[in-house]
């Protein structure tokens, strides 16, 4: 499997920081050329140097649909087109749905889901050029199967990338490109970790494997995702969560017959 990336062009939005730098290392070591997009770009830079393998790091804003067609475009001149679409970046501050505000709103929204389709609409002009075309969007177990108090606004946003990805998936299989999506669990992350350790100790005492993802985790299930192997694979979902959403109860949570 790791073969099929050698080689490869590889965008990762949101490359710079935790899942998305997981992914990033995971696919240069699989011999990918790796292309890291964050609004810092030299923190993006610095974490490319740090991966080596050709690995590259830009300054780009999901936000912006100017800014994700000129970063695809540098990308793509950079490594002579881009084959697989990792859109990762996302935010997910906690807050009341009695006291969210509109701009919490759209600025989760803006972030999530608009990127979303900024990245994907940005990068399929290149996409279609490639025998190898894959977008894989970073979703949540969060929106889709759970919810969480303080986060109507990322579980809607969350769930609305696999609305987007189940048309996108039928518009853009005329052009050979594949859309799937990992949805993770609790992977210990720099966002994660601002959430304090009483949050991700909790965490870890209710994922019937105990202890909390790691990047790489995320990494290898986008890693399938983009592989030639994975080729008939279209519109689907891949939860990577220790198995958190399982249990039926606290009892269940417990393993004991
Ligand atoms: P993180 O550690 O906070 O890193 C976020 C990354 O996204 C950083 O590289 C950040 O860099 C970038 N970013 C943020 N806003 C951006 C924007 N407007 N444009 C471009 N890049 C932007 O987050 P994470 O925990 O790895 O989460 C990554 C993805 O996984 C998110 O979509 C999240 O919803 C999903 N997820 C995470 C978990 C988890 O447990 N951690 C669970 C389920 C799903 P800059 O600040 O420089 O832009």
């Amino acid at each position: 499997m790791r073969q099929s990336l050698t080689g490869r062009s590889v965008v990762i939005t949101g490359g710079s920081k935790g899942i998305g730098k997981g992914i990033a290392e995971v696919f240069a070591l699989a011999g990918a050329r790796v292309t890291i997009l964050a609004r810092h770009g030299e923190e993006a830079e610095a974490v490319a140097r740090q991966i080596g393998h050709a690995a590259m790091g830009l300054a780009g804003d999901v936000t912006s649909l100017d800014s994700m067609e000129i970063a695809m475009r540098q990308a793509a001149a950079r490594h002579g087109g881009i084959d697989v679409l990792c859109a990762n970046a996302g935010i997910f501050p906690q807050t009341a749905l009695e006291q969210m505000t509109p701009d919490d709103w759209d600025h989760v929204m803006n972030t999530n889901l608009k990127g979303t389709f900024h990245a994907v609409k940005a990068a399929v002009p290149f996409l279609k050029n490639s025998d190898q075309a894959r977008i894989i969007l970073i979703s949540s177990i969060t929106g889709p199967v759970t919810g969480f108090p303080g986060w109507t606004h990322y579980g809607a946003s969350k769930a609305g990338q696999l609305g987007f990805m189940r048309t996108a998936a039928i518009e853009f299989a005329a052009y050979g490109i594949t859309v799937n999506a990992v949805l993770p669990g609790n992977i210990l992350t720099e966002g994660m970790i601002g959430m304090g350790a009483a949050y991700q100790n909790t965490m870890a005492a209710s994922i019937p494997l105990r202890k909390l993802g790691r990047a790489e985790d995320i990494g290898f299930a986008a890693l399938y995702f983009a592989s030639r192997e994975a080729g008939y694979v279209t519109g689907q979902t891949l939860i990577v969560d220790g198995g958190q959403v399982l249990p039926e109860s606290l009892e269940a949570l417990k393993g004991e017959v």
